[in-house]
């Protein structure tokens, strides 16, 4: 079975065709700037190499149908037909308390997606659009939707319930959703089939820290609690956004500054983070290498990230009642081992303690804790494209066996 993963932004298109017989990936793509002047697909068909293809997209389904063409074209393409495309994953940012899984998507599916539009206005609208993009060009395929959220959903309800009116949740809906769904459960997955044990079993800390951030802490193959909240806002010091701060200060802001509501969220999602503390970028790398240098602010915000990480790690090791696994994942957590050694410093109490031999290592499937140590530590490249084909091919399985 062969399954084509679409990972729709506003602006953006990422794509996979993986061949779910043995789980290899055929071809990945992105296609950026959609409906902006200058868009392009960057291709790569496996054995083949990479293209960028330029031609101006003005909507997501003009992407698509550039996208099906690359990967039937007889050069550069990874498949003779359109015919050989089985199904289509969907990846889908906000499925709010509808979805504690994945679904085969239907009219009553997209219905419930775009009630969950006003909790994540800037993700779902172009999923969504993704979604309609698909049906329209390949009417015939079953679609499967994958939710960030959904992973999340076992959440207790101390856990996501918010110290405001009960009444607020009850209306709006206002609880903790958390993100990055699929990335903590591949994570935690593969670190229990790595271990060799059930992942009932286990405690485990998984990070993903990529330019967006979150710690999840998983108690026997559930998710008990994650750092995001109603928006992946909340929570750990991120590249551009500010994670947890006192809500006191959105009004101080207004107050004293004159700033409208939209200027404060701004500010909280684009100009915060180690971008607002160091002043010169959102990317990690730029900020290790100015503190190296000697830059005192690139220093205090890579800081301010290793010590909130840590500070997560504790707490969850403590709402657990203990610790097995802590996984490192996404761009920062797989290729930082400076970050990755000050984060788990002086937690050898908790029985934490990274080999810094072991640890030197970037992008690689790695133990890279000391062998004598109670908590096993891990880098595990996360892979959400992978858990988006299996779920897509398992649904799609179910439902031929229903007909
Ligand atoms: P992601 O959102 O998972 O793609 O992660 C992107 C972020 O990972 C970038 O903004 C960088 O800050 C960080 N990153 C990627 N590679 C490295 C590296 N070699 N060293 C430090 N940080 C890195």
């Amino acid at each position: 079975m062969k399954v084509l993963v679409v990972n729709c932004g506003s602006s953006s298109l990422k794509y996979q065709l993986l061949d779910m017989n043995d789980e290899s990936v055929m071809a990945i793509g992105l296609v950026e700037r959609i409906g902006i002047e200058g868009s392009r697909v960057k291709h790569e068909t496996m054995g083949k190499g990479k293209t960028v293809i330029e031609k101006e997209m003005a909507s997501h389904k003009e992407a698509i149908q550039m996208v099906l063409e690359t990967l039937i074209d007889s050069n550069i393409g990874a498949i003779s037909s359109l015919k050989e495309i089985d199904a289509v994953g969907h990846r889908v940012v906000h499925g709010g308390e509808k979805f504690a899984g994945s679904v085969i998507i239907t009219e009553e599916v997209i219905k419930a997606m775009e009630d969950c539009t006003d909790l994540a206005p800037l993700h779902n609208p172009p999923n969504i659009i993704g979604i309609r993009a698909c049906q329209e060009l390949m009417p015939d395929l079953p679609m499967v939707g994958v939710f960030d959220t959904a992973f999340h959903q076992t959440m207790p309800k101390y856990s996501y319930i918010y110290p405001l009116p009960y009444e607020l949740y009850e209306e709006l809906g206002i609880r903790r959703y958390g993100f990055h769904g699929t990335s903590h459960k591949y994570v935690s997955q593969r670190a229990a089939e790595l271990l060799g044990k059930d992942i009932k079993d286990l405690k485990i800390i998984t990070c993903h820290l990529g330019n967006g951030a979150s710690v999840t802490a998983i108690k026997n193959g559930i998710s008990l609690d994650t750092s995001m909240g109603l928006t992946p806002l909340e929570g750990l010091v991120m590249g551009t956004r500010s994670g947890d701060i006192d809500p006191a200060i959105i009004s101080f802001l207004m107050d004293k500054k004159k700033m409208t509501i939209e200027e404060v969220n701004d500010m909280l999602n684009k100009k915060s983070g180690v971008l607002g503390i160091s002043g010169i970028s959102s990317d990690f790398r730029d900020i290790e290498q100015e503190a190296k240098k000697g830059n005192e602010r690139a220093q205090l915000a890579l800081d301010k990230f290793h010590f909130i990480v840590k500070k997560y790690i504790g707490s969850y090791a403590a709402a657990m009642g203990g610790l097995d696994v802590l996984v490192f994942t996404a761009g920062l957590g797989e290729n930082s081992p400076e970050s990755r050694l000050k984060i788990c410093e002086d937690m050898a109490f908790l029985g934490i303690d990274i080999d810094e031999a072991k640890n030197n290592i970037r992008g690689k499937e790695t133990m890279i804790s000391k062998d004598n140590m109670s908590v096993k530590a891990f880098i595990i490249p996360t892979n959400e494209e992978l858990v988006i084909a299996r779920d897509t091919k398992s649904l799609v399985k179910m439902l031929d066996k229903s007909l």
